[in-house]
């Protein structure tokens, strides 16, 4: 899908706001390079369009030798040849030279830009990239960049000496011949650009609209490609094939009325150009015959006017992409505008660790005003001590560790760690704290090595394999071929659920952080493996304060404590006997989990018997 973008944004910046706001990105202040390389391009720009001046008149010059004059010899006029060629060289020479110098300016520029923008995004909070669709996302930041490339290319170096130049021409033509070729010519130009700028508005729609459709079918075949296994598992590929051909179809039909105006916009060009020329070449033709102009002057006028209409015609093209450029990078500003919804304060310090108590004090919370998903959540986590918190799907559990990280901020009450509220302290320092094995968990698209010393870059090779000999995945890895430096795939999907998560594990082990969270953590493996990792998380947790989200109630029995949650409340707490004792949730929770592992237990034994010769009832 390729072609000119814009994206469909009714409410843009206006395009003098863009560029000022692009400015200190492409001058940057205490670049003295950059200053130096500006001057040297403009140096450069300037002579090479002296240079481009000089062409016609060099020109003009060998014709009038060559045209017989008063009944005199003609000579060949070497040097004025030479001249010309030497001209035309040094035009498109010190074009070249800056161009080339000019690279670095805009090359900087784009990188500081993506770099701002990148770094934003990873600034915004979790309920932004969960609505987000990355597909449609990356494109807007692809394009955006691109758009600078092309605005710094095609304003400073393509509008900017195609203004100078015409005014150039025209102050020569005037002060050479008289005002009214200087008049035509100017005259042309204004119509042409005029005509250009009013046509190229209203195509702008058309480049809106193939924009959109080509930011919906991306997206969809991202999304599409994403979910590859739910597609084979509901045999859906025609499906799948159908949606995406709808959007492509409205992408081909906002792509054909862009091409036809597009050839509007050419024919109306080329005709107010025609017309200027033959006027301009009238009026010298008229005055060779009159004997005001030479033969050199008829040809001279005629270069001048070719000599702008070149640069002229990429002007429209220039304009056009100007306007998509700034489109683009008025949406890609959006981005950075986006504000972050979870802040550090002004001066905020860092969270000071004692001991690492952690505290939930009537904690409030909602993704959506209509719908509370904590309702007064208060426990304490004493420090290197171990909460567990159990409940049924959807009660709140991993929310509480996604407002303990401070993905999102509590909607009432607070949480304190070591008696400061985290919404007091550095985010940075808050998490650099925590250790989470989280549910789900995604790993990079790199090898096994890369993704465990995630946790720590700098680790050793001997601290990764320790953390992954804690975490029961070293002897699984030893066994691949390729070892620590096997490719995971895409989102780590080259590995099992039960292999993701020791990684997972294992990455939190090296960070070595001073409290940790486990969601979940051993939910995916079997329960041999899962006895195995929860003895070697006691281990290593040992003395740290851990809090534990567990679907498996055999899995958190030791804990210091447990937190039933129903519903967003806390309906139960107490240890494990205490609980049991007790008549309520967990213990109706624990007997129906006994209960399955019994069902299961029954259900597996006849199969492992299926060779027995017994007939059966
Ligand atoms: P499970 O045991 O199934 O993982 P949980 O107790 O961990 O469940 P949470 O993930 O905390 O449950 O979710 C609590 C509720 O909040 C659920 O009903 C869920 O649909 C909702 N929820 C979770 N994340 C969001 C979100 N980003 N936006 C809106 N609602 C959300």
């Amino acid at each position: 899908m390729v072609g000119t973008q814009v994206p469909n944004d009714k409410k843009l910046t206006p395009d003098i706001k863009i560029i000022i706001r692009l400015w200190p990105f492409l001058w940057a202040k205490h670049d003295k390079e950059i200053k130096f390389r500006f001057s040297i391009a403009f140096l450069m720009l300037f002579l090479s369009k002296a240079a481009t001046l000089l062409v016609p008149i060099f020109f003009k010059e060998s014709v009038d030798f060559l045209s017989p004059r008063h009944g005199s010899i003609v000579v060949v006029p070497v040097f004025m040849v030479i001249a010309y060629g030497v001209a035309r060289l040094l035009a498109t020479g010190f074009g070249e030279i800056r161009d080339g110098v000019f690279a670095t300016v805009s090359q900087k520029a784009v990188r500081r830009i993506g770099l701002n923008v990148f770094d934003h995004l990873h600034k915004l909070g979790l309920r932004y990239h969960l609505d987000r669709q990355t597909g449609g996302l990356s494109r807007a930041i692809e394009r955006g960049t691109k758009g600078i490339e092309n605005l710094f290319q095609f304003l400073t170096f393509n509008i900017a000496p195609t203004m100078i130049e015409i005014l150039m021409v025209g102050g020569v033509l005037w002060y050479m011949y008289d005002y009214h070729v200087a008049v035509i010519t100017l005259v042309t130009m204004v119509a042409y650009i005029a005509f250009t700028l009013i046509v190229t508005e209203w195509r702008i729609q058309f480049v809106r609209t193939m924009n959109a459709t080509d930011n919906e079918a991306t997206t969809k075949a991202v999304d599409s490609l994403l979910n590859y296994e739910t597609v084979k598992y509901f045999n859906n590929e025609q499906h799948e094939s159908v949606r995406f051909d709808k959007a492509l179809q409205l992408y081909q039909t906002a792509a054909i009325k862009n091409r036809i105006s597009l050839a509007f916009l050419n024919a109306g060009q080329s005709v107010i150009i025609s017309v200027g020329l033959v006027i301009s070449m009238l009026y010298a033709g008229f005055g060779v015959q009159n004997h005001l102009f030479t033969i050199g002057d008829f040809v001279a006028i005629n270069a001048y006017m070719i000599q702008l209409y070149i640069p002229l015609f990429t002007l429209g093209f220039a304009y056009r992409e100007i306007k998509i450029a700034l489109v683009n990078i008025s949406q890609m500003f959006e981005l950075l505008d986006v504000p972050c919804e979870v802040r550090d304060k002004p001066d905020a310090p860092d969270l000071l660790f004692t001991k690492g108590e952690i505290i939930f004090e009537n904690v409030d919370f909602f993704y959506n005003p209509n719908r509370p998903i904590l309702k007064q959540v208060s426990f304490t986590v004493p420090a290197g001590k171990t909460v567990a918190i159990v409940g049924s799907s959807g009660a709140g559990k991993s929310t509480i560790s996604r407002l303990l990280f401070r993905f999102y901020d509590t909607t009432g009450g607070r949480i304190l760690i070591d008696g400061q509220d985290i919404r007091d302290v550095t985010q940075e320092s808050l998490r650099k704290l925590i250790g989470i094995v989280p549910q789900d968990t995604v790993l990079f698209n790199d090898t096994i090595e890369y993704n465990i010393a995630y946790g720590s870059p700098d680790s050793s090779t001997e601290e990764i394999i320790a953390a992954a000999t804690s975490a029961q995945i070293h002897h699984f890895v030893e066994t691949l071929p390729e070892g620590y430096t096997t490719r995971v795939g895409e989102r780590g999907l080259k590995l099992s659920g039960g292999e993701k998560q020791r990684v997972a594990i294992a990455r939190t082990l090296l960070k070595k952080p001073h409290i940790f969270l486990f969601d979940e953590a051993t939910s995916a493996l079997d329960t041999r493996t899962e006895k195995q990792i929860q003895d070697s998380l006691k281990k290593i947790s040992k003395n740290h304060t851990t809090l534990i989200i567990a679907h498996r109630l055999s899995t958190i029995i030791d804990a210091d404590q447990i937190i039933v949650l129903d519903n967003g409340e806390i309906v139960e707490k107490g240890t494990h006997r205490g609980l049991l004792a007790h008549n309520g949730v967990y213990r109706a929770m624990w007997l129906r989990q006994q209960h399955q592992a019994e069902i299961q237990e029954a259900d597996i034994l006849p199969l492992s018997n299926s060779d027995d010769p017994t007939p059966r009832e």
